[in-house]
């Protein structure tokens, strides 16, 4: 159970950290997701030039989503906050794999892949228990389906909800993201001045700004040593080797 006024984890995550879940990051294969231009699959721009082309691609990438499971760093984070631990996780990530380990604060910036939405109202929104989204599903003003997935050069309607969460850290835990795409990036100032940072991403040493201590580990190997020094020590500090970075 989570204890009143518990110190409060916040956990910006990337695609990193469903790597080893067998989900691939697309900076990973020279910004391509899975073979396809981002421009093809990820912008308003190509989903008017072929829907087809984009809506099966959102379709093989949740048969994937489907098939895969949570990995050790997305089930150490649900057992940090079983053990009574404040951890609110802010996802860039479209899959469920935190809430299928048993996350249950998960804010998921860039949108789920389980779920559909209409072109042309953002608050009509469909769980997609079985199946994908066909062209000639309409929502509820019928108008085509999409996933609810937001692309590059969309706003990303949750990030003054993510920047209030990040405001009330006394850690920050970053995992498995180059920091690259904004405004995720801009998050990390919104921590308060005495909030400790920390990445974990095999590249962290070249990707964290000043200030954050790193941990150049893949996220399976990283987050439960964290996690396991943080409920042997019941404190949300970051351990001596990390500080001085
Ligand atoms: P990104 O720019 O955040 O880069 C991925 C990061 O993961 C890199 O820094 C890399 O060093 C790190 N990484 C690789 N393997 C790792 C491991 N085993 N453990 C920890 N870190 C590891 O992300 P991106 O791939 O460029 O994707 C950008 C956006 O595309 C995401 O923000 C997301 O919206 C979407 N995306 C989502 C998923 C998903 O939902 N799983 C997968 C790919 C892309």
């Amino acid at each position: 159970m989570e204890e009143q006024g518990a110190p409060h984890l916040v956990v910006l995550t990337g695609a990193g950290i469903s790597a080893e879940s067998g989900i691939r990051t697309f900076r990973a294969s020279d910004g391509l997701w899975e073979e396809h231009s981002i421009e093809a699959v990820a912008t308003p721009e190509g989903f008017a030039r072929d829907p087809e082309r984009v809506l099966r691609f959102y379709d093989e990438r949740r048969e994937q989503v489907r098939r895969a499971a949570p990995n050790a760093a997305h089930r150490a984070l649900a057992e940090l906050e079983r053990a009574g631990i404040r951890v609110s996780i802010i996802t860039q990530n479209i899959d469920d794999l935190h809430e299928r380990a048993g996350s249950r604060d998960v804010l998921h910036l860039h949108g789920e892949i389980l779920m559909a939405r209409s072109s042309v109202d953002d608050a009509l929104r469909y769980p997609l228990s079985s199946g994908g989204i066909r062209l000639g599903d309409v929502c509820d003003k019928g108008s085509q389906l999409r996933p609810d997935v937001v692309w590059f050069g969309e706003s990303v309607p949750r990030y003054g909800d993510a920047c209030d969460i990040v405001a009330e850290a006394d850690m920050l835990l970053v995992v498995g993201t180059s920091l690259a795409v904004m405004p995720a990036a801009l998050l990390l100032e919104q921590a308060p001045l005495e909030a400790q940072a920390v990445l974990v991403d095999p590249e962290a040493n070249d990707l964290a700004p000043p200030g954050v201590g790193r941990m150049a580990l893949s996220a399976g190997q990283g987050v439960p040593r964290l996690v396991k020094y943080w409920r042997a020590t019941g404190r949300l500090e970051l351990p001596n080797d990390l500080l001085s970075l």
